[in-house]
């Protein structure tokens, strides 16, 4: 479980950006973070891996405090997938996915041999680990930026709106791929996106976030469709 405990982020320039923030976020199930730009969403999920540093509350995973656990090893066991990708542009599919495996110490070929499987778990083609991503589409670059987010297999997954740049059509397609996979896998995930619907379809719980960076709903998508 993650565990946010009355957690606050004012930016430098005086932005509060989340305020008294509680909430817990539950093993191996989908939570989602919505509402609408600007309401502290993507500064809650990145504060979970300490790429931004809360300036009040406790934030923990399984019970230990995130601030006990150095920067690199927590973010080992944390995957993390953005709009866009991120894919780095001068390294094949395959060496995309491969380069975290590897700069923790696998084999580069074992690196390798994983990579293609992660292209087939993603619904890729192997001949595409040759390719690179600017010969890719937007919804491949997707998928390829989901197979690198779990070539370490991290237990937990953080995904910050990582299907709004394609179009409806191939959005749609990764969401039910999406769905599929996690069901396999069973990760704790984090999913931030801006859109109700795909909130309402993809997550077990859901944060409903308001302006100010408050949480103004946690709820089932049940209960949320009720209100
Ligand atoms: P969301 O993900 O819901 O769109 P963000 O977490 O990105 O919201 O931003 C929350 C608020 O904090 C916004 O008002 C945004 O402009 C502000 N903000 C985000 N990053 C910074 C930063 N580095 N410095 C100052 N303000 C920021
Ligand atoms: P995204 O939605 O992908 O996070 P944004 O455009 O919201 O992209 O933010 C891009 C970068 O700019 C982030 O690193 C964010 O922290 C920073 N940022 C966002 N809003 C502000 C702001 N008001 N002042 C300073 N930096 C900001």
């Amino acid at each position: 479980m993650i565990s946010f405990q009355s957690v606050a982020k004012v930016y430098p320039d005086g932005t509060a950006a989340v305020q008294d923030l509680s909430l817990d976020i539950p093993t191996g199930r989908i939570t989602v973070f919505v509402g609408p730009s600007g309401c502290g969403k993507t500064t809650s999920l990145r504060m979970i891996n300490r790429m931004i540093e809360p300036t009040a509350g406790t934030i923990e995973i399984d019970g230990r405090d995130t601030r006990s656990i150095d920067a690199p090893t927590l973010r080992r066991g944390i995957g993390y997938v953005i709009q866009n990708a991120g894919l780095f542009p001068h390294r094949t599919v395959e060496d995309n996915i491969a380069t975290v495996p590897v700069l923790q110490g696998k084999n580069r070929r074992e690196a390798r041999t994983a990579a293609r499987e992660l292209l087939e778990r993603v619904g890729l083609p192997v001949e595409m680990g040759r390719r690179y991503p600017n010969q890719l589409s937007g919804g491949q670059q997707q998928r390829v930026g989901v197979a690198r987010a779990l070539a370490a297999d991290p237990p937990v997954m953080l995904m910050d709106e990582p299907f709004s740049a394609v179009d409806p059509v191939v959005r749609e397609q990764l969401q039910t791929e999406f769905l599929r996979l996690q069901d396999e896998l069973g990760k704790t995930i984090v999913f931030v996106t801006h859109d109700i619907d795909e909130a309402v379809k993809l997550g077990d719980r859901i944060a409903v976030f308001a302006v100010g960076g408050r949480l103004a709903q946690f709820s089932s998508p049940a209960d949320l469709l009720r209100r």
